[in-house]
């Protein structure tokens, strides 16, 4: 598909397409004779990781997958959290474990994440997993480069391509650059120390912003044969914005998608994609 001026890409499409593959992988699973199950363990009370948490528990009713919550109180001690872990870990019927972050001060979410065996770790979140996407080697990566890469993919951007990636952490910057590398792009990773961001942005075939500031990317870093893919979710008066001036650049650029309806609202589905690989890689490894 060539792409000539198509503004601003909402998540819909998208998402049922890799909803009908998910359903599609959950009834070979079944055939198999195998139930997908994830469990999702909430610590305490923070307000985001609330939301995010019965998101996933919607989306597993939704796909008539088991989402177990495990919930544990604010003032869990590591010991106490690390063996209802171990036991979730151990439990042959659970193929996925998720740890709603943040956790409360006195935890260590890394610590935490890094007891998950990468094989069961469907965030991608621990050092095992970032390190096989690294080499190559079959890993299970966030869903939020992977929502990225379904953009990527969706819009048929041409190997070779040169991506401006405005983030270097490790959740979202560092995972993406690696796919895309994985992927035969050519990624241009940018960060607050970045000089010349502006010519290198308007010289990139696409920009992946999530520098996690509002109205970060205008006019003045794109181009007409840019394309545009806003990461960024940001609370601007009681409203969710993305990081770039939408409404300046979409009649500018060749295509931008929009925040909220973008990559957001792909990751929870893609979560359940990655039960599924999990569960795939855990067949291999008996
Ligand atoms: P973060 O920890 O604040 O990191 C922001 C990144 O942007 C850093 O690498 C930072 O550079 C870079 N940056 C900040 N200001 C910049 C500037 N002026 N010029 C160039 N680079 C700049 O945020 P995060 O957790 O990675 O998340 C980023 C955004 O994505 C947030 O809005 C977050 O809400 C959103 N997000 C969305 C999803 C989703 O599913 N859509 C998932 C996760 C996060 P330095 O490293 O030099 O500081």
């Amino acid at each position: 598909m060539e792409l000539i001026h198509i503004a601003v890409i909402g998540a819909k499409p998208l998402l049922e397409g890799i909803r009908a593959r998910i359903e599609k992988s959950i009834s070979d699973q079944r055939d198999k004779g195998k139930s997908p199950a994830m469990a999702i363990m909430r610590i305490g009370k923070d307000p985001a990781s609330e939301f995010y948490f019965r998101a996933k528990l919607k989306k597993g009713s939704e796909l008539g997958v088991e989402t177990r919550a495990i919930t544990m109180e604010e003032d869990a001690t590591p010991q106490e959290v690390q063996e209802r872990l171990d036991q979730v870990v151990k439990d042959p019927m659970i193929h996925g474990i998720i740890i709603e972050s943040p956790v409360p001060h006195h935890l260590d979410y890394k610590k935490i994440v890094n007891t998950i065996p990468w094989h069961k770790d469907i965030d991608g979140a621990s050092y095992e997993n970032l390190g096989r996407l690294m080499s190559g080697m079959p890993s299970l990566v966030a869903a939020t480069p992977l929502a990225v890469m379904e953009y990527v993919s969706s819009l048929e951007i041409p190997q070779g391509s040169t991506v401006a990636v405005i983030n270097r952490t490790i959740t979202v910057g560092r995972p993406l650059t690696q796919l895309l590398l994985n992927n035969n792009y050519t990624p241009i990773v940018c960060h607050s120390r970045t000089r010349n961001i502006r010519e290198l942005c308007k010289a990139s075939d696409v920009i992946v912003v999530a520098a996690g500031k509002p109205g970060f990317l205008g006019q003045e870093m794109v181009s007409r044969d840019s394309i545009v893919i806003d990461v960024g979710i940001n609370s601007v008066n009681g409203k969710i914005v993305g990081d770039a001036r939408i409404d300046e650049i979409k009649d500018l650029v060749k295509a931008v998608t929009p925040v909220p309806g973008g990559v957001g609202s792909l990751t929870s589905t893609l979560i359940f994609s990655n039960l599924i690989q999990a569960m795939d890689y855990q067949e291999e490894l008996k």
